[in-house]
């Protein structure tokens, strides 16, 4: 075959599907695909072409309050899922994450076409992380459980930890599904049953996996969908009487109103993973090629779209020039276009209103005086597509250094010492990652002690785990997500106490 011995075919990237057949785009209640109640739809578009994909069933006050239905039936006492043992629900989420490796091409092409990132990205980030996700959950559903407590005097004193109840979920579409999955595994891990909305502009992979929950055999109600708009849907799932938990990813601004709607109605639980102005903290000391790699595609993953995003980056003064400078070259180099494309690793911003809230964000660092070192502006007749920029010479008080851009723009700033850069770094509203780059072992134990954020990267980046809790400090949010933590957010602790007759201490 003309193939010398030594070698070897490359393995074979994953194709897109050419022409996805999209057939779930209704309201997912009970198992079964509704029509809104008010008869209304909307369209859900291609970041990267501007062409419509399909309508969506809008869901509503009265859709939300059907699904809420839904879930309340399937938590009651007595129903199949309360009454199925621990270890079948960790069944069922294995059963899911199956089916989601046999769709993992389908469901890539669905995400990519809907958020305009690269498929191969949606193929091994998204994808990957979901089923791990999934797995680690499913894992957990029969590992769940209270203590026993030497309690003084005769009695015997123990907790159970219990599912919540109704637990709502409403999420961004900068991940749609691993959002989805990172609401949904936990919960079902525990228990409840849950009602989510996705974000109106990426419903499709939620639909998608609504006829994968069916099939893996999870019983109607369970988990149901709500595609619509924050205002109205979302607006319902966060103030429902009936809704017990509600988890929410996205803006600031969006969550206080989530936390202000629970406490008006019925005080449900709330976690929240809000915005970042992530920090890192680049010593003289460093392997400065790898800073310069790990911050840029921090900095740069999914467009500039991730809460995690690397914006603020402060580099010590012996490196400084350096830094900027293979900064500049390496962003250069970053292959924007066709999300299809396996070449590309860059796609569009989600729509227009996000593309001309980065633009102004860069003319305002422009006009206060960062210097740009590459990009700034958006490609040449091609929709929604920004050049990966980078500016040095950012000062502390310029809009691009303290507001989240939530697009392609890395901010390079200078520090003389480690006290300087750690309350710089800490000078943010914010506190959700962060990430120190030093040789010195100690530096970077220190360091990471003294940032407030939830989570410290070491020499690395985004390095995000299913078994480990992500969430943020401050304005960034509350409450963790994923690890044995996350699963605390999902159950009610409750305490029972038994007295004891006879004259005997049990402990
Ligand atoms: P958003 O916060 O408005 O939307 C997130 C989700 O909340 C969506 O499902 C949306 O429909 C819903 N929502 C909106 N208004 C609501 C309301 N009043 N009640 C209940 N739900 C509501 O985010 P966005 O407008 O899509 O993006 C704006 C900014 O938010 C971005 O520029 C970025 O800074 C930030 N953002 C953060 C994340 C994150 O992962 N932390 C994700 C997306 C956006």
């Amino acid at each position: 075959n003309g193939l010398s011995l030594n070698e070897e075919t490359p393995p074979a990237l994953p194709q897109p599907v050419k022409i996805p057949d999209i057939k779930h785009t209704k309201i997912f209640i009970n198992n079964e695909w509704h029509t809104s109640v008010k008869g209304k739809t909307f369209p859900t578009f291609n970041p990267a072409t501007g062409v419509k994909i399909c309508d969506i069933e809008e869901a509503d006050q009265a859709d939300v309050d059907k699904a809420v239905e839904a879930a309340a039936a399937a938590w009651r006492r007595g129903s199949v899922w309360r009454q199925m043992d621990a270890s079948r629900r960790g069944a069922l989420l294995h059963r899911l994450a199956d089916l989601l490796e046999r769709e993992r091409c389908l469901l890539a092409t669905l995400e990519s076409m809907d958020t305009g990132k690269p498929f191969l990205h949606a193929f091994f980030v998204d994808l990957d992380g979901s089923v791990k996700t999934l797995r680690y959950y499913a894992g957990w559903t029969d590992k769940i459980h209270g203590k026993t407590m030497p309690v003084d005097e005769n009695f015997l004193c123990f907790t159970k930890h219990e599912p919540i109840g109704v637990c709502g979920a409403i999420i961004p579409w900068n991940l749609p599904l691993l959002m989805f999955i990172w609401k949904i595994a936990p919960a079902l891990a525990c228990g409840n049953t849950v009602v989510i909305k996705p974000a109106e502009q990426t419903p499709l992979t939620a639909l998608h996996v609504g006829a994968l929950i069916k099939e893996a055999g999870f019983p109607p109600g369970v988990v149901n969908i709500v595609p619509g708009f924050g205002p109205t849907a979302g607006a319902a799932v966060a103030s429902h009487m009936n809704i017990d938990k509600v988890a929410f990813t996205g803006s600031t601004e969006v969550g206080q109103l989530i936390k202000e709607a629970a406490g008006r109605s019925n005080l449900k639980r709330v976690t929240l993973e809000l915005g970042g102005k992530n920090p890192c903290i680049v010593f003289a000391d460093s392997d400065l090629q790898l800073a310069v790699e790990e911050i840029q595609k921090g900095a740069f993953f999914n467009q500039g779209q991730a809460c995690t995003a690397a914006s603020r980056v402060y580099v010590q003064e012996q490196v400084y020039d350096e830094f900027v400078r293979l900064s500049a070259e390496r962003a250069k180099n970053i292959v924007v276009g066709d999300p299809m494309d396996p070449r590309t690793s860059h796609g569009p911003q989600i729509d227009q209103r996000q593309f001309e809230k980065i633009l102004e964000l860069v003319n305002s660092g422009k006009k206060e005086g960062a210097k740009l070192e590459i990009g700034g502006c958006a490609l040449k007749d091609r929709g929604l597509f920004i050049q990966p920029t980078v500016f040095s010479d950012v000062k502390d008080h310029m809009r691009i250094a303290k507001e989240e851009i939530f697009g392609p723009v890395q901010c390079i700033m200078k520090f003389k010492t480690q006290e300087e850069a750690i309350d710089r770094a800490n000078s943010s509203e914010y506190g959700l990652t962060a990430a120190v780059f030093t040789r010195n072992i100690d530096r970077a134990l220190s360091v990471s002690s003294a940032i407030q954020c939830g989570t410290v990267w070491v020499n690395c980046y985004n390095a995000l785990h299913a078994q480990a809790p992500f969430g943020g400090y401050k304005m960034s949010g509350n409450g963790r997500e994923l690890g044995e933590y996350g699963l605390a957010e999902y159950t009610e602790v409750k305490a029972i106490t038994i007295k004891l007759t006879e004259q005997l201490r049990l402990i």
